[in-house]
C-alpha cells in the first residue's frame, strides 16, 4: 500500500487528504487529490458541530490562522424557532455542552423528569445552560485563562473559503493536487479499482481510492454500484435555496433555524454577512415559491441578490467502504443540514477508517465492522433530525400535516425512546440502554423533547413537594449570569483574533 488517490476537492476531499497525510505520510504513502475544473464544489454548508475544533486541533492549526481567512465565527448551538406551537415553547436552544453543565444539567434533568411525573416544575431548557446565555448575549464562547470552565463550541464559516484554506494546507503538507476531470474508472477482474482516467487521457493508478465527488458519487455508486438507502420516508425535504444578507453590528454566536411553510430556514452569521437558506420539500412547494418565501422573510423581495437553488439526495449508501474504495462526504450520503452534522460525519468516517485500516494492516479486515459503525452514525443522526418533525405541533400547512401525521416510519429505537419519555422513565438511562449516546447524548434528547414542549400542560400538573422542588432556580440564574460575565463580545473577540492581538487562547 503506497498510493491513495482522492477524487474530489470539496471540503470532504481536503479534510480526507489532511487526515490521511497526517496519519500515513511518515510511512511513505503518497496522497494525490484530483479535482475537476468543470464541476464546482457544492459551496454551501457553513455550520459545524464542536467536532470541527477537534479536527483543527489535531492538525495543529490555530483559530487565529484559519478563522479570519474563512470569515468564521463561533457557534454555541442552534436556536429552533416556530417549530412548536405549544405556549411557552415556540423557541428553544440546543446548546453544545460546557463544563458548567455539570452544575446545572442535573437540575434541568430532574425538573423535566419530575414534570413528566406531574409536578409543576420549570422545565424549558434555555434557562439551564450557560451556552444559551452566551449565544443570547452575542458573546464569544472562549473562556479566559482565569475562568477554567470550558464551553464547547463549533463554528460558522464561508464554505468556499474553508475549501481554499484546507487545500493550501494539504498541499503544504505534501498532498499532490491535480486539476483534471475524471471520465473513466478502470477495474480489475475482482472489481477493485486500479486507476481513474482523466479527460486528457492521464491515468492515475493507486492502491486505494477515496470517492469525494459529492452527490455524483462517481466511484462508489456509479462504478461499484453500491445501493443507496433513501431516507425519504422519514425526511421529506429534498431541495434548498440559499442567499446572503447583511450582518449588523452584533454577531450572534448561534445558528437560527426557523420553521417555515414547507420546511425551515437557516440563518448563519459570518464576520461579513449572514448565510441564509430555505430547506424545503419539492413535493409541497416549487423552487420559485421557496425563493419568494425566503426573500420575503429576509425583506429582500426586490433586492438584486442572486440565489442558489440546490437539490439534495437524502439518505446513505448501504456500504461506505467497498473493495478498495471509501466514500466520504456527499458521495456517501447526506442528511438535511438541520443540526449541521455533515462535516461531523465526514470526520467520523475518515477517523474511523484511518483507525481500522491501520490496525488491519492496510487490508479490508475490519471493513464490515467499519460499515456497520458508519451506518449507525448516519441512522443515529437521522433519528435525531426526524424527532424535530415528529415532535412539532404545527399543522398549518399540508407539509406540516404530512410531517406530523403518523409515526409509521420512525425507527424502532425512536418508538422506544418516545414511549419511555411519555411513561416518565429515566431518559438518560434509556439513551444508554438503546446505545445511542454516541450519536446524540442524553442532554440533547432532553433539550429537544422538553424544548418542543412535550410535557404535561399547566392544567395537568400538581403542586410539587418540597423534595421535588429542591433546586433553587433563582440562585442558578444568578450563578449563570455571573459566570457569563467572563465572556467577551463576539465581534470584539473575532476582531482581536484577526489582528493577532494576543487574545487569551493564544
Ligand atoms: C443546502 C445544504 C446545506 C448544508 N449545510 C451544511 C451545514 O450547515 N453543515 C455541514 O456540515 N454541512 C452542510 N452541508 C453539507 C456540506 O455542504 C458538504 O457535506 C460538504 O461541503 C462536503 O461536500 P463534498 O466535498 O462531499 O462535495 P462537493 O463540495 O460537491 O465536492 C465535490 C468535488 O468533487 C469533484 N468532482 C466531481 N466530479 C468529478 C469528476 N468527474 N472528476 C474530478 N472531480 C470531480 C468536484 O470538482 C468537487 O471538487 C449542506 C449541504 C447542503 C446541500
Amino acid at each position: 500500500m503506497k498510493k491513495i488517490v482522492i477524487v474530489g476537492g470539496g471540503t470532504a476531499g481536503w479534510m480526507s487528504a489532511l487526515i490521511m497525510a497526517r496519519q500515513w505520510n511518515t510511512q511513505g504513502f503518497q496522497i494525490e487529490l484530483l479535482e475537476s475544473p468543470e464541476v464546482g464544489i457544492i459551496g454551501v454548508g457553513e455550520g459545524s458541530t464542536p467536532a470541527l475544533k477537534v479536527f483543527f486541533d489535531l492538525l495543529g492549526i490555530a483559530e487565529a490562522e484559519w478563522m479570519p481567512e474563512c470569515n468564521a465565527t463561533y457557534k454555541c448551538g442552534i436556536s429552533f424557532e416556530n417549530w412548536s406551537t405549544r405556549a411557552g415553547y415556540e423557541r428553544y436552544f440546543h446548546p453544545f455542552s460546557a463544563a458548567l453543565d455539570r452544575q446545572t444539567l442535573p437540575m434541568f434533568m430532574h425538573n423535566v423528569q419530575t414534570r413528566l411525573r406531574g409536578a409543576d416544575l420549570y422545565a424549558h431548557p434555555d434557562r439551564f445552560f450557560i451556552a444559551s446565555r452566551i449565544a443570547r448575549e452575542c458573546l464569544a464562547p472562549v473562556a479566559p485563562e482565569n475562568f477554567p470552565f470550558d464551553v464547547h463550541y463549533g463554528y460558522h464559516f464561508d464554505a468556499v473559503l474553508l475549501g481554499q484554506f484546507l487545500r493550501k494546507k494539504a498541499i503544504a503538507r505534501g498532498v499532490v493536487h491535480r486539476v483534471c476531470h475524471v471520465v473513466q474508472v478502470q477495474q480489475d477482474d475482482a472489481g477493485n479499482i486500479v486507476a481513474v482516467v482523466s479527460d486528457t487521457g492521464d491515468v492515475h493508478a493507486a492502491d486505494f481510492f477515496v470517492d469525494c465527488t459529492g452527490f455524483a458519487s462517481l466511484l462508489l455508486q456509479k462504478t461499484l454500484q453500491t445501493p443507496f438507502v433513501s431516507y425519504r420516508n422519514n425526511l421529506l425535504n429534498d431541495a434548498a435555496v440559499a442567499m446572503p444578507s447583511d450582518i449588523g453590528e452584533k454577531i450572534p454566536s448561534e445558528t437560527v433555524s426557523t420553521a417555515l411553510n414547507n420546511g425551515w430556514a437557516w440563518k448563519i452569521p459570518l464576520t461579513n454577512r449572514y448565510g441564509n437558506g430555505y430547506v424545503y420539500s419539492s413535493q409541497f412547494c416549487s423552487a420559485d415559491e421557496a425563493e419568494h418565501e425566503l426573500r420575503a422573510r429576509l425583506g429582500l423581495l426586490d433586492a438584486d441578490i442572486p440565489v442558489r437553488h440546490l437539490k439534495m439526495n437524502i439518505g446513505r449508501v448501504r456500504e461506505h467502504w467497498v473493495k478498495n474504495c471509501l466514500a466520504v462526504g456527499l458521495s456517501q450520503g447526506f442528511i438535511e443540514p438541520l443540526e449541521a452534522t455533515a462535516l461531523f460525519l465526514v470526520q467520523q468516517t475518515i477517523a474511523i477508517f484511518a483507525e481500522d485500516f491501520t490496525r488491519g494492516e492496510f487490508t479490508d479486515r475490519y471493513r464490515t465492522e467499519f460499515n456497520q459503525r458508519i451506518n449507525g452514525h448516519f441512522d443515529g443522526v437521522r433519528d435525531y433530525i426526524v424527532t424535530h418533525y415528529k415532535t412539532s405541533s404545527r399543522t398549518d400547512t399540508e407539509y406540516w400535516r404530512a410531517n406530523t401525521a403518523d409515526q409509521q416510519d420512525v425507527s424502532q429505537t425512536m418508538l422506544e425512546l418516545y414511549s419511555s419519555w411519555f411513561a416518565g422513565k429515566d431518559l438518560a438511562a434509556e439513551v444508554q440502554r438503546l446505545n445511542i449516546s454516541s450519536y446524540y447524548p442524553a442532554p440533547s434528547w432532553y433539550c429537544i423533547l422538553a424544548g418542543m414542549g412535550i410535557l404535561p400542560k399547566a392544567e395537568q400538573v400538581r403542586k410539587p413537594t418540597a423534595e421535588e422542588a429542591r433546586f433553587d432556580l433563582p440562585a442558578m440564574d444568578n450563578f449563570l449570569r455571573r459566570c457569563t460575565l467572563n465572556f467577551s463580545d463576539h465581534r470584539w473577540y473575532l476582531e482581536k483574533l484577526a489582528s493577532n492581538f494576543p487574545v487569551y487562547t493564544e
